[in-house]
């Protein structure tokens, strides 16, 4: 079982949540996490059970970084907007920052993050 983080902008939550919906059954098999609002969206669109931490925001970024500084995650998938500034631009750098830093696997866009999935589905129908 992976612990994925899932976060996604406000730009960019509807394309998260068509994504999620897309690969839940292979997310049934993980731990999810995610910051306030992206998981609450996922929750009471899906059947998926979604821990969250505060909005980005709000410190929510930094939590999850914190997670993964920690080696609890594995995967991130993180939806930023490109196109609009952010509040807290400061916490998406650390975030991605801290991904490398610990050699976790990130998608920014929704190709990449259609590919890690499509790996982890591949992963676990070789394991089982
Ligand atoms: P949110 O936070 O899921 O609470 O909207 C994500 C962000 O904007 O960084």
């Amino acid at each position: 079982m992976k612990r994925i983080a899932l976060i996604a902008h406000d730009q960019k939550k509807a394309e998260m949540l068509a994504f999620v919906k897309e690969h839940e059954s292979v997310l049934a098999q993980h731990f999810l996490l995610a910051t306030a609002t992206t998981g609450k969206i996922i929750a009471q669109n899906t059947a998926l059970t979604v821990k969250t931490y505060l909005s980005g925001p709000m410190g929510g970024d930094q939590q999850i970084g914190a997670q993964i500084a920690s080696q609890e995650v594995d995967i991130v998938i993180f939806l930023r907007d490109p196109l609009t500034a952010q509040p807290h631009e400061p916490d998406i750098t650390a975030l991605l920052r801290i991904c490398d830093v610990h050699n976790v696997p990130v998608a920014t866009n929704m190709q990449c993050a259609h590919l890690i999935l499509s790996c982890l589905g591949g992963v676990i129908r070789r394991s089982a």
